[in-house]
């Protein structure tokens, strides 16, 4: 707007400027002109009166051309008049001569005959100046002398103009503060609060906020901008959503195949005691009822084992809502640990709670901590091949919840470290990893305003994941 104004300021002076310095030069034109035809006038009187005096003494030639040029001195308002003869010596002058005559070139081409000539003259001790006109005096056709006319230059040009150029000064500072005020006015009305909405919204989806959304008005470019940022964070939020999902459902395919081989067991051995129930059952009973009785438990503790263990599969591949509330982070651990028992890659690993029975409320969506959860414990399991113990330990630090899942892995190295993070980022073989564990687990964690970091790498200490939580409202110690 700075700039805006004083592009404005420069324009209209400089226009100002020309105009007026074409007026000043047109006024200047036509004094020149007023001057030359003042002194063919006064020449012309003065002719006459030399001629009315043909035969009189020069005394009395002087005497007649002092008091011609006296009344032509009152009725023209010039500052002097003066006769010149053709030695360019002054024969008569009014008022009288005050200074000699410095114009002797001016003063021979008038002398020389033609049309008047004018010139300038600067007054010896002032800062007007003086415009002189010559006009050469012809008696019956001969030339006998010149008139000289003396006005004023400067009046009343100079006054004019220099009023004017105040004026012209006042009408641009006038414009450039009309220019910035009305520009700031409309500049923050129409740019700078779109803006600053757009900036907002996109410093709330840096922050979590994922689906801030921007008032759709204004000016016709920024309403369609707004529209289409709202688009834009809808889209991307129900990518987020599918990203989510999908990786969800890798972890539950992983999981449904530990889950297809461990049910397969108890499912073998219901069908032994069935056999050996239907078996009985043709024989006429011959199982000895406390035995029957007992086969019959065996049948329905390992028909409870499977039921158990599909239900939390399906529990855990439900749809999770993403509300975050205060949740007992310790029994999320504990859901996420009965997921996993089962399957054969944990049959050998051992995963310690630290931190005693009581952990801190955090302020999450469990089913959403509980993917993370899973897939961090998955990760952990595969990286000790399947043997060794995990410790997710939980303290408070700061005003948030730290949870941490080390485990005794090879650990990752710091070239892989500044990797793991990003989407499809996987060394396992083609089939067991997507690489998408990671990249979806931060994403989940920042939705809640928490962040998921690994601890810098200690050779032959494993990995180790931090997870930061914001504390859950209320009870701060779960009972
Ligand atoms: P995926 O498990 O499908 O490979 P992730 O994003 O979960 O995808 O993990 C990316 C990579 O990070 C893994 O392939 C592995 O190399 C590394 N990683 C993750 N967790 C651990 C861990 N506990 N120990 C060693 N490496 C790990």
């Amino acid at each position: 707007m700075l700039g805006m104004t004083a592009v404005t300021l420069v324009a209209i002076l400089t226009t100002g400027y020309i105009a007026l310095w074409a007026a000043g030069d047109s006024l200047r034109v036509q004094r020149e002109a007023m001057a030359a035809t003042l002194a063919a006038s006064v020449s012309r009187s003065v002719a006459a009166d030399w001629a009315s005096h043909g035969q009189g003494t020069a005394a009395d030639k002087r005497a007649s051309l002092r008091s011609v040029l006296r009344s032509l001195h009152e009725s023209t308002g010039a500052i002097g008049l003066s006769v010149l003869d053709m030695d360019r010596g002054e024969i008569a002058s009014w008022p009288p001569r005050r200074d000699g005559d410095r114009d002797a070139i001016v003063l021979s081409t008038a002398l020389a005959g033609g049309p008047p000539v004018v010139n300038y003259r600067q007054e010896p001790h002032g800062r007007e100046t003086e415009l002189l006109a010559y006009a050469p005096i012809e008696v019956a056709g001969q030339l006998s002398g010149a008139v000289r006319v003396t006005i004023a230059a400067a009046e009343p040009t100079q006054a004019v103009l220099r009023r004017s150029g105040w004026v012209l000064l006042l009408l641009a500072i006038a414009d450039a503060l009309l220019v910035l005020g009305l520009g700031l006015f409309v500049l923050t009305q129409l740019v700078v609060r779109p803006l600053g909405q757009l900036r907002r919204a996109t410093a709330a989806m840096a922050a979590g906020d994922l689906e801030p959304r921007i008032p759709e008005d204004g000016p016709k470019e920024f309403a369609a901008l707004a529209s289409a940022f709202n688009q834009m964070t809808v889209s991307l939020a129900v990518q987020r959503e599918q990203i989510i999902r999908t990786e969800k459902l890798a972890s539950v395919g992983q999981l449904a195949a530990g889950v297809a081989h461990e049910i397969g067991n108890p499912l073998a051995a219901i069908l032994g005691y069935i056999d050996i129930l239907r078996a009985d059952a043709a024989g006429k009973g011959e199982l000895p009822p406390a035995e029957r009785q007992d086969t019959l438990d065996r049948v329905k503790a390992e028909t409870q084992r499977i039921h158990r263990i599909i239900r939390e599969l399906l529990e855990f591949s439900r749809p999770s809502h993403e509300e975050p509330v205060a949740t007992d982070a310790r029994r999320v651990v504990q859901s996420a640990q009965a997921l996993l028992a089962p399957q054969s890659r944990f049959r050998d690993v051992r995963l310690v709670l630290a931190g005693g029975e009581s952990w801190p409320r955090v302020l999450v969506s469990p089913g959403r901590l509980a993917q993370v959860l899973v897939n961090l414990l998955l990760n952990a399991a595969d990286a000790m091949a399947g043997k060794g113990t995990i410790v997710v330990t939980c303290e408070e630090a700061e005003g948030k919840v730290v949870l941490t899942i080390a485990d005794e892995g090879p650990g990752v190295t710091p070239e892989n470290q500044r990797k793991i993070f990003d989407p499809f980022f996987t060394t396992k073989v083609v089939g067991q990893g997507t690489g998408l564990g990671l990249s979806v687990s931060r994403s989940i964690v920042e939705s809640f305003g928490g962040t998921l970091e690994i601890a810098p790498f200690v050779e032959g200490q494993g990995a180790k994941f931090v997870l930061t939580l914001p504390r859950g409202e209320g009870a701060w110690r779960c009972s």
